[in-house]
C-alpha cells in the first residue's frame, strides 16, 4: 500500500486542481492520498468526487499555519469536522490575515519591481487560501524571476525585507482545536531548519501534551540526523511517523509518493478520528 498523507491543490498554493491532484496521485499508483491544502477544506467536495471516480481511498485533511513566539509551525489535521466552530473561526481569521499580508508584501515589493495586486489576484483561484506562492507565480507572470525557488530565494524568503507576517493561531491551541473538531493532529516537517527558524523540542512536546498524535519525520526538507532526531523524539513522546511528499504541482519539485505513511499509522488515524470518515473507493 502507498500512502501519501500531505499534498496541496489549487485550493491554497498547489498548481493542479483538486481533482487534477487526485489524477496525478491515481496515475503515480498511490492507494491512498490526504489533501491537506493551508487553511482552508474548500478543496475536499471536489478531490471527493475525482477519488470515487477514479478508485482510491481520500483522507480529507488541512495544514494549519501556526505561530509560536514569531516562528512559523504547520500543523496537519486529519479527518476533522469542517464545519466546527472554533477551528472555523480560527482559519477564517487566517485567511483573512493572510490577505492584509499580502497586499502588504505587494506592496513592498512594488517599490523595487513592476508587480501589482491585480498581478497577483490573476494567480488565485477561486475560494484559495492566498500564500507567498501566488506572489512567486505573478512574479514569474510579469518575468520578473524564471521560478518559485527564484522568488522566494531573491524577494520572499521569511528574512527578507520584502517580508510581512499574518496572524496564526498558537499550535498548541491549533492541536486543542483540531481534536475538539474529531481530527488528527500531526505535525508537518517539524525541523524543517532549511525553510527558516524551527521550535524548540520542548514546543513539540507542549502540542504532544495536547494530544498532538503523529510527527512527519519523513519529509524531503529534512536531513538524514533531523531524520533520526525526530524518530528518537517520537518515540520518547509515544507519537507515531508518517512520511508525506509535501506535494505542489508543478509549484515544487516534490513527487507525490516520494515519501509514505506505513499502513498501520493510517489504521491508528482512523481509529483516532471521530470527525469525518475516510473515503473508500
Ligand atoms: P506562506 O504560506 O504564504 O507563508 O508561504 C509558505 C509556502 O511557500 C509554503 O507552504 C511552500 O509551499 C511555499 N514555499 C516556501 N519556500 C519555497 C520555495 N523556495 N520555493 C517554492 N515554494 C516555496
Ligand atoms: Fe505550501
Ligand atoms: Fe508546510
Ligand atoms: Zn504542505
Amino acid at each position: 500500500m502507498r500512502i501519501d498523507l500531505h499534498t496541496h491543490s489549487s485550493a491554497s498554493d498547489g498548481t493542479q486542481s483538486p481533482a487534477q491532484v487526485v489524477g496525478s496521485a491515481v496515475d503515480v499508483g498511490l492507494d491512498v492520498l490526504a489533501l491537506t491544502d493551508h487553511d482552508t477544506t474548500s478543496g475536499w467536495a471536489e478531490a471527493a468526487a475525482a477519488a470515487a471516480q477514479h478508485g482510491i481511498a481520500l483522507v480529507r485533511g488541512i495544514e494549519i499555519s501556526c505561530q509560536h513566539e514569531g516562528v512559523s509551525v504547520h500543523l496537519l489535521g486529519y479527518l476533522q469536522d469542517p464545519t466546527a466552530p472554533a477551528l472555523l473561526q480560527e482559519l477564517d481569521r487566517s485567511r483573512q490575515s493572510r490577505q492584509n499580508r499580502a497586499q502588504r508584501i505587494v506592496e513592498l515589493l512594488s517599490k523595487d519591481v513592476p508587480l501589482r495586486w491585480e498581478d497577483v489576484l490573476a494567480q488565485i483561484g477561486p475560494g484559495a487560501t492566498i500564500g507567498r506562492p501566488h506572489i512567486a507565480d505573478a512574479m514569474v507572470a510579469k518575468g520578473i524571476v524564471a521560478s518559485r525557488d527564484a522568488a522566494f530565494a531573491r524577494y520572499l524568503a521569511d528574512g527578507s525585507p520584502y517580508y510581512a507576517s499574518h496572524y496564526a493561531p498558537d499550535p498548541v491551541r491549533a492541536v486543542a482545536l483540531v481534536r475538539e473538531a474529531g481530527g488528527v493532529a500531526v505535525m508537518a516537517h517539524p525541523f524543517a531548519s532549511i525553510r527558516g527558524r524551527i521550535v524548540p523540542d520542548h514546543v513539540i512536546e507542549a502540542m504532544a501534551a495536547a494530544g498532538m498524535a503523529g510527527l512527519e519525520v519523513h519529509h524531503r526538507d529534512h536531513s538524514p540526523d533531523q531524520v533520526s532526531h525526530g524518530l528518537d523524539l517520537s518515540a520518547s513522546l509515544g507519537l507515531f511517523v508518517t512520511g508525506s511528499s509535501d506535494y505542489h504541482g508543478a509549484g515544487k519539485a516534490n513527487l507525490l509518493g516520494e515519501n509514505s505513511t506505513d499502513p498501520a499509522v493510517l489504521e491508528r488515524i482512523e481509529d483516532l478520528a471521530s470527525g469525518v470518515g475516510m473515503l473508500r473507493p
